[in-house]
């Protein structure tokens, strides 16, 4: 994944577009699938739709480490008193370190930002480098609170962070991109307007992909942002017309064909 190609993490809230995604996800060999609740999910299953941190721990304990956490990260886990791993961080963080795509069927409130920012913040202590990961999220409230989780799992790695939305000076922002932060972190349209008029600034080295909540990403306004973000990568395209093909309600309409 570190050589050519982007890391994709992709975060579904809405239930239905989860199903329709697990019912048919095997067919795609390097994704993982995975629901809130810690289980493969398929079309007849209950979905728990509440927001609640699940913890699991009554059979053997599971740990960060255990895991495959390293062991700084294991030590700011320890600091936000995160003790034992929520559900979807125990079936996702494995994958994700693996090196494999994840597509994750969690809502706010059940730890799905540590279930991406705890692998990508290992990579990059593996492979330091900047602008080395983009997470799109809808809104702005997200967006400041998933960088607040990167600099407090990171604050000991010296992880530099960067938001980039609406409603906030693009001037201010073009000088944030030009120190080349680790982790951006952007609803769409701020986005898109910072590859199209800031100069130098460029996604091509990316290594990581997040969709924080994709589904409701692709089904407000962002369409064609969305397409602009993902044509910066022949990647992307790619994996996006994987997805395509799964039959995912949101996303089957959005196919970016490369070349
Ligand atoms: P999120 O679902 O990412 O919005 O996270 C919801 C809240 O759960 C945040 O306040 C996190 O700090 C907290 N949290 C995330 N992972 C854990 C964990 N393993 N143990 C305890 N709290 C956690």
């Amino acid at each position: 994944m570190f050589t050519d190609s982007v890391g994709w993490i992709v975060f579904l809230l809405s239930a239905s577009a989860g199903l329709a995604l697990a019912s048919s996800f095997s067919l795609i060999n390097t994704w993982s699938k995975m629901a809130a609740n810690g289980e493969v999910m398929s079309s007849d299953e209950e979905i728990n739709e509440s927001a609640e941190l699940e913890i699991d721990t009554k059979d053997d304990v599971v740990t960060f480490k255990s895991l495959g956490v390293t062991d700084v990260l294991c030590q700011a886990c320890e600091g936000l008193k995160w003790i034992n791993p929520t559900k979807i961080q125990q079936e996702s963080l494995p994958v994700a370190l693996a090196g494999k795509d994840v597509i994750g069927l969690a809502e706010t409130g059940s730890g799905k930002t540590g279930a991406f920012a705890l692998p990508i913040l290992q990579k990059l202590l593996d492979n330091p480098q900047r602008l080395f990961a983009l997470v799109m999220t809808p809104t702005r409230e997200l967006a400041f609170q998933i960088s607040e989780q990167f600099e407090a799992l990171g604050s000991t790695i010296g992880v530099k962070c960067c938001v980039i939305v609406g409603g906030i000076d693009m001037m201010t922002q073009a000088l944030m991109l030009a120190k080349k932060p680790h982790i951006v972190i952007a609803t769409p349209g701020r986005l898109v307007d910072h590859l199209e008029n800031t100069k130098g600034f460029n996604l091509r080295s990316l290594k990581f992909l997040v969709m924080d909540e994709a589904d409701r990403i692709l089904n407000m306004d962002f369409e064609q942002e969305v397409d602009k973000i993902l044509k910066v990568s022949c990647q992307m395209s790619d994996k996006l017309y994987h997805l395509q093909g799964q039959n995912v309600p949101c996303i089957k309409e959005k196919v970016i064909k490369c070349g």
